[in-house]
């Protein structure tokens, strides 16, 4: 259907004509401004190709243009989306799941600026203080022309004044990171080698290049001797050595101790900023620690002396954020009333999207790409800006669904003020809430691709498409002989990371066993935080699949190799002919697709390379076919057509299986040669799903919100492969939210009964029937409540 909408928005509309960006088959939308639009449709059918890849990206480049063309030249403009027309794109923000970075300077409180607002409270509630008591400064950085003000050392005095309006209540030892962090020798010198047989392992260290010339050739220790053999002088000045006057090739120059250099000159560096390469070493090499200064509060010595009523910022920043917020709204004084209310204000929006359980001391860089989701969320919740289009990639991830219904407040509350929110999402609950509604298919791939149903809810009801028909489902217990008996048990005694609380837990094997609760009330921390070490397990998460820019599912799922060996044998030549990353590369890009341009001090600029046109190989090596498809060709196929391609025309069966695996897991419209960068948390964890679905020898398979991403129908097909990999003997442990999943689960371990420090007990286990039978007596759990809610 690619009539024009009916329904009308007195704002008017994103106006979307032929947009064929990925599976899209010209898709004609108007999105009303000012209103709630919620994006629906089988995983695959093409809803971020709409929303993300069309919409999002041309905000972006008109945002760019915006710009003179001499900060164009230095940003990465990204292309026009392919599409006829896109009128009435307002500035757009995306909030989407990925992981906040890992800098250890970044923590709750800093990313929602209340950390900012605080060192400002402490500053302002101290009046200079009464009874002559020296004073110690307090830097507020954001706070313009507030400068230094004084703050009182919770009523002791000192003798000299110091100030730190240089750190900024930092603590100078760690420099606000709270850790501290050194060098593992080992991945930075190679003990075994000599200078001029490239000891240094350090990226950019190599022998014959300058770096390492002014060591080999500083005069100061043997450059031609193994550093194992250097004598303890010589190994702590080429390590530690203070800065030294030498002479190198007739230039004179100071050399440093190796580890000192590295220290200033890589390890000092916010890790986000540092180049791909120096970034992996430093993964490798660095080694963290608590801050033995700071003890992990980051403040300086001043500023966890400075209290109010008794409590310092590291106090604060300890607590949970719903005490944080009580404990902020009792404060009465006239003199910060709207600094109170503003604080007040950021906390209670973090409480209401379910994050009331974390403090702002929290690391971001530990918190999951739903909370990091909700974290961002939390800073638009209260900008003043209006007129902004917003977009949600399944804002409802991580959340239970007691905590959903708070969550979709919020994005009513970001329409009210006058914005245009687009979310993507498959929560029945959120989608019933939409103004209006595009669902897209009807299938995944190229069998989607289209606009298959727009308009208001009600009428979405109604409509024969898979977001329609599976609006109302309801759920059917699992009861008596369909409800497997376990096999034994993994026993997890004294589990108390975190906020559990010193808990025993049997997990049933040779089951499905779901592990519920509401978000931070412990269920990653028990699972698979606290399962034994020694368990022959297997966690399926949605983290980043490590491999090169160039993985795809072929490469990274081993594919390639029977592939490889099929088109040789076929073609009698050699197998590595068909490797876009060995003999059968394109010479121009090296088998990349693309060139990179390093720009020196500027982000690297890619661009498709013109030989092969982005197809990464050598042409000569697309005469040989297999099955009548050249590689190329080949790549190109989707895993579902691939698995009928696999057993037909080109027989391989291995490659078959892997194909196979991935259809079952949803994942049949992938491109085999689609790069792994394209893939969401969600794909990523199905793709890993699938290669340990094969994977005789790991017996208990752990899956964290394994319905993310996905359809209700989609849901469906999971549910069936979860039971097949029970029935052929894995135990599967599974940490959701979907009531779906719940529902069809053998044995369910409930978690509460609140978040953070409320929770961390077992409050139910027992099997989904008894958990609706218990709360229909009134002794369930709030799990309980919303599973009862949802069977017939
Ligand atoms: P949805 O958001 O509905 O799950 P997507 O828009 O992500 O669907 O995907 C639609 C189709 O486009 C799928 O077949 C997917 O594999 C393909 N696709 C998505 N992103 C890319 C990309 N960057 N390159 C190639 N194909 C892509
Ligand atoms: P759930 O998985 O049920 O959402 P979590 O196990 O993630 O809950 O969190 C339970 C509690 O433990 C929360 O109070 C949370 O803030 C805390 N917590 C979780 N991970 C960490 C961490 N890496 N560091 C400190 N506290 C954590
Ligand atoms: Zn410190
Ligand atoms: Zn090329």
């Amino acid at each position: 259907m690619t009539t024009e909408t009916k329904t009308a928005s007195p704002f008017g509309a994103i106006r979307v004509r032929g947009a064929r960006e990925n599976n899209l088959k010209n898709v004609n939308v108007d999105i009303p401004k000012h209103a709630l639009t919620v994006f629906t449709g089988v995983s695959g059918s093409g809803k971020s190709s709409l929303v993300f890849d069309t919409v999002a990206a041309e905000s972006e480049r008109l945002l760019n243009e915006t710009h003179s063309a001499f900060v164009q030249g230095f940003l990465k403009t990204p292309p026009r989306p392919d599409t006829d027309v896109l009128e009435g794109v307002t500035a757009a923000i995306t909030v989407g799941q990925e992981p906040m970075g890992a800098n250890p300077r970044s923590t709750v409180g800093t990313a929602t600026d209340v950390d900012a607002m605080l060192r400002a409270l402490f500053a302002r509630l101290a009046q200079p203080h009464i009874g002559g008591a020296q004073a110690y400064s307090f830097n507020v950085p954001t706070v313009s022309g507030a400068g230094a003000i004084t703050v009182n050392k919770g009523g002791r005095t000192l003798a000299s004044k110091k100030t730190f309006t240089q750190v900024g209540g930092m603590c100078p030892r760690c420099e606000g990171r709270g850790e501290v962090s050194d060098l593992d020798l080992t991945a930075v010198v190679d003990m075994d080698k000599s200078l001029n047989d490239g000891a240094i392992l350090v990226p950019g260290y190599k022998v014959g290049g300058w770096a390492v010339k002014q060591y080999a050739e500083s005069g100061l220790y043997p450059a031609d001797k193994l550093i194992s053999s250097f004598n303890k002088r010589q190994l702590e000045t080429f390590l530690y050595g203070e800065a030294t006057k030498v002479k190198v090739s007739d230039i004179n120059i100071t050399v440093e101790g190796l580890i000192n250099k590295i220290r200033k000159s890589i390890l000092s560096k916010d890790p986000e900023s540092l180049q791909p390469h120096l970034k992996a070493f430093i993964e490798k090499a660095a080694t963290f620690a608590v801050c033995d200064v700071c003890g992990g509060t980051r403040l300086s010595e001043e500023a966890r002396h400075s209290y109010i009523e008794g409590k310092s910022i590291a106090d604060l920043s300890g607590m949970e954020v719903r005490e944080l917020a009580d404990w902020i709204d009792a404060l009465e004084d006239p003199a910060v009333a709207p600094l109170v209310k503003n604080i007040s204000k950021t906390l209670r929006s973090m409480v209401h999207v379910g994050l009331g359980y974390l403090s702002l001391s929290r690391a971001t860089g530990t918190l999951s790409g739903g909370e990091a989701q909700r974290i961002r969320m939390v800073r638009h919740l209260n900008s003043a800006l209006s007129d902004i289009t917003y977009i949600f990639d399944e804002p409802t991830t991580g959340l239970h669904p007691h905590d959903v219904a708070r969550m979709n407040q919020l994005l009513l509350d970001l329409r009210d003020k006058g914005n245009t929110v687009l979310v993507v999402e498959h929560d029945p609950e959120t989608i019933a809430l939409a103004d209006h509604v595009i669902d897209m298919g009807p299938g995944a791939g190229s069998a989607g691709g289209t606009v298959i149903y727009e308009g208001d809810v009600e009428g979405l009801k109604q409509a024969d498409t898979p977001t329609g028909r599976h609006l109302d489902d309801s759920e059917t217990v699992k009861q008596g002989n369909d409800i497997r008996k376990p096999q034994g048990y993994i026993e997890i005694r004294d589990a108390h990371i975190h906020n559990l609380q010193h808990i025993d837990v049997n997990i049933p094997k040779g089951v499905l066993c779901a592990i519920t609760g509401v978000a931070g009330s412990g269920k990653s921390s028990l699972i698979p935080g606290s399962l034994p070490r020694n368990l022959d397990a297997v966690i399926v998460d949605q983290s980043a699949i490590k491999g090169s820019s160039r993985s795809n599912p072929a490469t990274w799922t081993g594919m390639l190799e029977p592939i490889r060996k099929a088109f040789a044998k076929e073609n009698g030549v050699k197998p590595a002919l068909f490797s876009a990353n060995s003999e059968g590369a394109c010479p121009n890009c090296n088998g990349a697709g693309v060139i990179r341009t390093e720009l020196g001090f500027m982000e690297t600029v890619t661009t498709p390379c013109e030989v092969c046109d982005g197809r990464r190989f050598d042409d000569s090596v697309l005469q040989y076919r297999l099955g009548g498809l050249n590689i190329v060709e080949t790549l190109d196929l989707s895993a579902q057509q691939a698995a009928e391609h696999f057993a037909m025309e080109a027989k391989i069966p291995a490659a078959r299986k892997i194909c196979e695996a991935l259809t079952a897991v949803g994942l049949g419209y992938l491109g085999l040669g689609q790069s792994l960068s394209t893939l969401s948390g969600g794909e990523r964890q199905r793709l890993k799903l699938a290669v340990h679905m094969m994977d005789q020898d790991s017996s208990i398979l752990v899956l964290d919100e394994p319905t993310t991403g996905l359809h209700m129908q989609d849901v469906r097909a999971l549910l069936a492969l979860m039971d097949k990999l029970v029935d052929s003997g894995k135990s599967v442990i599974v940490v959701e939210h979907n009531l779906a999943v719940m529902a069809h689960a053998d044995w369910i371990i409930d978690i509460g009964p609140g978040a953070g420090s409320d929770g961390g007990n077992v409050v139910f286990e027992g099997t989904p029937e008894e958990l609706v039978n218990k709360t229909e007596a009134g002794k369930g759990t709030l799990t309980g409540k919303h599973l009862a809610a949802h069977v017939r």
